[in-house]
């Protein structure tokens, strides 16, 4: 049959990139997803129960398989191939999903198949061929383009969020990057983040002209266009000479941390600077004494894993290799499962302030459904990020939580206005807000 449809089940190519530019580089990929749907469902053994299964919001809230990772590397193979041209419905299966790494480590588990990669690259593909991003992406493009920011508002007031009491130094060893939104929309996070920052007895420096991260272009395809920015962005981090960028968006901190060296081609660690995010730097100065976050806070409360802070937070290395029988790759390749995100410091920082009552919802850490907005789905499709994120809402119903804490200002952006919506009684909140309001008064 393989032979007869012409389709390389049985000859992947020797070689192995990990260059998303070229969806050759996945062929094999695609061409083994024996569709168990690891990438669907959260382990049986895992979960107490069925109500809350699901990994994949696209899956999920489309309910057909063409929407799972399953169904994007059967379309994906057979655009590949040459069996299949892009139409309406195709661009919308490849968009319609929030690139959250829920089926790469879902797969990941069995297979060690490079999913997340392979949907990247597809989306690669779609603007190469002509017919990506989608119309919604564009706008985007266009704003960060011309404006050097997400939302198409003046570049001059970038700096809006400052105050008088949140003032940076003119050279300092840690830059913050703030981000679209903190700068534009939750400014109540940069502000927090400045405040906490200086609370820990430590100056910050901004980048002196600090433009978009880029995280939308690369997301949706614009490889050459994130290239450019990722480029720009390094060299003027580089320029500063701090050894430090900490951010408070998760969003952010993907790019800097795993996904500029993805677009440079080199390793995380050969950035010449370390990335951290806010919440590794508040667990580290309250773990020392420098912080202190003894005012309490009242509440019956949950904490939402940010994709890009999670699974998708891995070191990036770049790898070239051959593949051999059965898949098996030569040298070995350090493969990124989503295990070792940053999921404990946020954690151990709100158990840490007196009143807290923090609570897990059934699906957390690698495991954690995306809130449905990420990287340009909710622009393009606004309804279905909308029915995502009430879907993971139902899960902070379920526990019984008051306050929804995410450490991702798009997240928060996201939940609170899906919960204004709804006129939804939960609280949400960003980490940063909470760490601010718990800092000590007398300090
Ligand atoms: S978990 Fe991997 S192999 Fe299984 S259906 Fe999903 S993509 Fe295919
Ligand atoms: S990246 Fe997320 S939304 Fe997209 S197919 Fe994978 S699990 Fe589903």
């Amino acid at each position: 049959m393989a032979e007869e449809l012409n389709v390389r089940y049985y000859k992947p190519r020797d070689e192995f990139k990990l260059d998303v530019t070229d969806i050759e580089n996945f062929v094999y990929d695609m061409s083994r997803c024996i569709k168990c749907k690891g990438c669907t469902w959260v382990e049986h053994t895992y979960m107490p129960g069925a109500k809350f299964m699901t990994r994949c919001p696209s899956a999920t809230i489309y309910e057909f398989d063409a929407y799972g990772a399953y169904g994007k590397m059967r379309i994906g193979h057979a655009m590949a191939e040459g069996l299949l041209d892009w139409n309406e419905k195709a661009l919308e299966v490849m968009y319609a999903c929030t690139l959250c790494g829920a089926c790469d480590v879902g797969c990941k588990r069995n297979l060690d198949l490079e999913i997340g990669l392979t949907l990247e690259s597809l989306r690669v593909k779609a603007v190469q061929d002509g017919v990506g991003p989608m119309p919604a992406h564009k706008k985007l493009a266009a704003n960060i383009e011309k404006k050097h920011n997400f939302y198409g508002a003046a570049h001059k007031d970038r700096k809006g969020w400052l105050t008088e009491e949140t003032q940076p130094a003119r050279k300092a060893d840690i830059v913050y990057f703030v981000g679209c939104n903190a700068s534009y929309k939750n400014q109540e996070i940069a502000r927090s983040t400045a405040k906490i920052i200086q609370a820990a007895g430590d100056d910050f420096m901004l980048l002196p002209n600090e433009w978009c991260c880029g995280n939308t272009l690369f997301s949706v395809g614009l490889y050459d266009e994130a290239k450019a920015l990722a480029e720009r962005n390094v060299e003027a981090m580089r320029k500063t000479g701090a050894r430090t960028l900490l951010t408070s968006c998760a969003e952010g901190y993907r790019m800097w941390k795993v996904d500029y060296p993805k677009l440079l081609d080199i390793a995380t660690e050969d950035l010449g600077f370390e990335v951290i995010h806010l919440v590794e730097y508040a667990g580290d100065r309250i773990a020392n004494g420098a912080l202190k976050t003894t005012r309490p806070f009242e509440t019956r409360m949950t904490y939402h894993d940010s994709c890009s802070l999670s699974r998708l937070s891995e070191p990036w290395t770049p790898y070239e290799g051959k593949r051999g029988w059965m898949g098996c790759v030569e040298p070995r390749l350090k493969r990124r499962r989503g295990k070792n995100g940053v999921y404990f410091p946020p954690r151990d920082i709100l158990k840490g302030i007196p009143g807290v009552n923090l609570v897990e919802m059934p699906r957390m850490r690698e495991n954690a459904f995306c809130c449905g907005a990420g990287r340009g789905t909710k622009e393009a499709f606004p309804d279905f990020a909308r029915r995502a994120a009430n879907h993971r809402l139902e899960e902070v119903r379920e526990i019984g939580a008051e306050t929804l804490v995410a450490a991702c200002p798009w997240c928060k952006s996201h939940f609170s206005e899906v919960t204004g919506e709804n006129g939804d009684a939960i609280q949400v909140l960003d980490i940063a807000e909470v760490i601010c309001a718990s800092l000590d008064a007398s300090a």
